[in-house]
């Protein structure tokens, strides 16, 4: 009995998960027009450019208010022929079909049911195909190459000898028509257990040459190289004085966990809801709780002491985070932490040098 109700409420699930797919996709607009777009002429006028951006909130094109692609990011694609625009973890793509003056018309060229198995998956474009490599869903990680096909106008796995699977570090080289990845993590066996979730990390390296289809085996990584992070870490913070900076508490945000709204509203006497009502708020894209200003209501400006600093949040303990491992996991934290963080800004040039110095590419 408990059998059959499980495969009912698996039914019932799928059934609300394809009408929803479903739903948001009828809401996406199969032409759109765009006006008055400064980055968009600026763009197009560049004739030789090649290039892809990932848009940020303010900038993204595609109008998507009202269906559930709200939070999805947006990527724009330039060839020196096309511009494509795509919905990032959907396989939805626009092109750019016609341009007077500075009035953009894209209209949507694929067939795309979101089934959300790429997210973080790396699209390009290479030899007039659009490609998408790797990405994440349904617990899993996987090592695909698919291609774009503009016949039937939806994804085609492109068959290769073997399936490496990127832990989201990966990156497409034009001039070589290759994906390099340079360590993997390995999982795909469903929810079973944390270790499987986070997967097995593998350091060996390999790149696919596309137009072979092959996967070739780069080599293994040096123990030594795993170290390189620790060194040019070190070597930052002997040369930042966070007491001379305090940007991260002036300029951003830590997330507070509830572990730290308690012992936090304990040292400063309150309960956790009044400390919550007068200084902080839930971020509406995705629910973490930060503070509702900056610079942080508690740093002391003038000298740039945290005045909870014993029982700061989490967070702020382990920001940079250059600790969290295993490092490239956290890839996108040290990308968006180098505008504002001068540690961060000068590991990774301490790291950058080093391996300029140490490896032949
Ligand atoms: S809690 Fe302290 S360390 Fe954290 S942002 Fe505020 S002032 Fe900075
Ligand atoms: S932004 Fe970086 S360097 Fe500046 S105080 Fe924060 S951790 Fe230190």
């Amino acid at each position: 009995m408990n059998y059959a109700k499980s495969i009912l409420f698996t039914i019932f699930l799928s059934l609300v998960f394809i009408i929803r797919a479903n739903a948001a996709i009828i809401q996406l607009p199969e032409h759109f027009k765009i006006t008055n777009s400064p980055f968009l002429d600026k763009i197009t006028s560049i004739q030789d450019l090649e290039c892809k951006v990932f848009l940020s909130k303010q900038n993204e094109i595609i109008p998507v208010d009202g269906t559930i692609f709200k939070m999805n990011g947006q990527e724009l694609i330039k060839t020196k022929e096309k511009l494509y625009l795509l919905i990032s973890q959907t396989g939805v793509i626009y092109q750019l079909e016609d341009k007077v003056d500075s009035s953009y018309t894209f209209r949507r060229i694929d067939n795309t049911i979101n089934i959300n198995y790429n997210i973080a998956s790396n699209n390009f474009v290479w030899d007039k195909h659009i490609y998408s490599y790797g990405g994440y869903g349904f617990w899993k990680l996987n090592g695909h190459l698919r291609s774009f096909n503009f016949l039937d106008k939806e994804w085609d796995i492109v068959p290769a000898n073997n399936e490496i699977i990127s832990n989201g570090h990966n990156w497409f080289s034009k001039n070589e028509g290759r994906v390099y990845v340079p360590f993997q993590a390995i999982v795909n066996a469903g929810i079973v257990g944390p270790e499987s979730i986070k997967g097995t990390k593998n350091y060996d390296s390999y790149y696919l040459d596309i137009a072979s289809k092959k996967w070739i085996k780069l080599g293994s990584m040096h123990a030594s190289t795993k170290k390189l992070v620790e060194e040019a870490s070190v070597k930052a913070w002997d040369e930042v004085n966070c007491l001379e900076c305090a940007n991260c508490c002036k300029a951003m945000t830590p997330t507070f966990t509830k572990k730290d709204l308690k012992r936090i509203a304990a040292f400063l006497g309150m309960t956790e809801t009044e400390m919550y009502n007068k200084w902080l708020k839930t971020d509406e894209d995705n629910g973490d709780i930060v503070n509702q200003k900056q610079p942080c209501q508690f740093l002391d400006k003038k000298t740039n002491f945290c005045s909870i600093y014993e029982v700061r949040p989490d967070d702020c303990a382990t920001f940079p985070h250059f600790k969290r491992k295993p490092f490239n996991d956290f890839n996108h934290i040290h990308e968006q932490n180098i505008q504002y963080c001068p540690a961060t800004l000068k590991m990774v040039n301490h790291l950058k040098d080093t391996i300029d110095a140490g490896f032949d590419w």
